[in-house]
């Protein structure tokens, strides 16, 4: 982070805008709808300003007791001198500056703002491109209806009363994302406050029984956070809790909740932080916390990753869960290894296994994955890739056969590294691909070289 965003009280305080421009203007504004006093000096000021309540015109050149009394500093001149003397001045006395349009000679910058009082959103890229963080003001200006104003003075009303109910501060959370997440938050909006105070208040008499722990079991896809789904997000967000393991990736983690706990319980090959059991009742325990938990996992929850063992548990249980799927490595990888999965001239199947059993072999049905005219992609291969080959070959593959290892795919370390079934265990050992790894068997896997779009390197 290179700035600290905070929002600044200036109620009644003297705020001082330097120059008379449009952009001055604009500044002065936002000011004075912040609920400043606002001082204005220049040489040559807009009529418009002096109008203004709560405005002191100075028309003057800047000078240094102009700063005076002065809580907070704008300075939108377009002389570059002036500004310099400005910043410097405000820096000595130690009073907060911004200057248009030239960060080096700011204490703070100001950000973009989507104002649904009291509710406010500030965006800022911190100088880097304001247009990027234009457009993502103009997207949620969509997302944030006008009447939320209404909404969040709804919320500041009850806040009292919620607080003394409802002591402890999980469950209040809870209530109020149920109150601001549902009808009640509905009813606010179409303008029925008073339907919406009653449901309040039924809320609030009947608080016990609104709270329960659950469950989400949620695939994160193979990295890119681009492939999460919205309802992998939504339920990330919500979550009080949050339960990785080693393949979930940092900017995915990163969109979980700020707030939520996290608990890392390992699984890189032969490094269990915890046993599967171990996970299963820590999900069970902390759901009956009343905790929503979230179980994050890499991929699809359901595709060699265990999930159906842990909801068996809470199933047991009777404890509430929801599954969402996720990207699998087979399809994300592939897909950004420029490698179909199936090709009418290359495989009209696609079989996933996994190169690591139970007991640390790797029997697997050979006969059924040397067909031809089939993709093979094997999950935790990399260890047994020579017994892979050896098998397969042995069982009537050509060892002509095309075969990749995809090392962190859809990620910036993504690499793909490609050989046949009787070249490729060399190649591995000296190009070492960094866990996790997919392999890929098969005809389709000569297609990248016309269909790779996704070069990270
Ligand atoms: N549930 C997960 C798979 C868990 S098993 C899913 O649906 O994808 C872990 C194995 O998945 C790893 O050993 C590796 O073979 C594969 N894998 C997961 N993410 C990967 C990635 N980004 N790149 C390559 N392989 C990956």
């Amino acid at each position: 982070m290179d700035y600290l965003p905070i929002f600044a009280d200036v109620k009644n305080k003297l705020c001082l805008v330097v120059g008379g421009g449009e952009v001055a203007k604009r500044k002065a504004g936002v000011l004075l709808d912040a609920g400043a006093r606002v001082r204005v000096v220049a040489p040559k000021i807009d009529a418009d300003l002096s109008k203004q309540q709560r405005v002191e015109v100075v028309r003057a050149r800047f000078e240094p007791k102009h700063l005076d009394g002065v809580a907070l500093i704008i300075a939108a001149t377009d002389d570059r001198g002036v500004n310099r003397q400005v910043s410097e001045l405000a820096h000595e006395r130690n009073i907060p500056v911004n200057v248009v349009d030239d960060p080096e000679l700011c204490s703070f910058i100001m950000p973009s703002i989507l104002d649904r009082s009291p509710l406010m959103v500030a965006f800022s890229s911190g100088g880097a491109s304001p247009v990027l963080t234009r457009m993502m003001r103009g997207k949620l200006e969509t997302m944030i209806p006008q009447n939320y104003s209404r909404l969040a003075a709804f919320a500041e009303r009850f806040r009292e009363v919620v607080k003394q109910r409802v002591t402890n501060p999980a469950k209040r959370r809870i209530f109020w994302e149920n109150a601001l997440d549902g009808v009640v938050a509905e009813k606010v909006l179409t303008g029925d406050e008073s339907s919406a105070e009653q449901m309040m208040q039924q809320m609030l008499a009947d608080e016990d029984n609104i709270q329960r722990g659950e469950v989400y079991l949620v695939g994160a896809g193979p990295g890119d956070p681009d492939l999460l789904t919205f309802r992998a997000l939504r339920l990330m967000q919500k979550a009080d809790v949050v339960v990785y393991d080693n393949l979930v990736s940092k900017p995915i983690l990163d969109m979980t909740r700020r707030d939520a706990e996290r608990i890392y319980v390992g699984k890189k090959r032969d490094d269990h932080t915890l046993r599967q059991e171990e996970i299963n009742e820590l999900l069970a325990r902390l759901a009956k916390e009343g905790k929503r938990v979230l179980r994050l996992k890499g991929g699809d929850p359901f595709i060699f990753g265990r999930g159906g063992e842990e909801i068996e548990t809470l199933s047991g249980y009777g404890i509430p869960f929801q599954v969402v799927p996720g990207i699998t490595a087979a399809s994300g990888v592939a897909s950004y290894a420029g490698i179909p999965l199936t090709h009418r001239s290359h495989a009209q199947s696609c079989i996933f296994v996994t190169g690591h059993l139970k007991d640390g072999t790797m029997n697997l049905d050979w006969d059924a994955l040397a067909r031809p005219k089939q993709t093979v992609v094997v999950y935790m291969g990399l260890h047994g890739l020579d017994t892979l080959c050896t098998e397969l070959i042995k069982h009537g593959m050509p060892d002509s056969t095309p075969i990749a290892i995809v090392q962190q795919g859809t990620t910036r370390n993504q690499r793909v590294i490609t050989g046949t079934l009787a070249s490729l265990p060399g190649i591995a050992e000296k190009e070492k691909p960094q866990a996790p790894t997919l392999i890929i068997v098969g005809g389709v896997v000569t297609l990248r070289e016309k269909l790779a779009w996704f070069n990270p390197e």
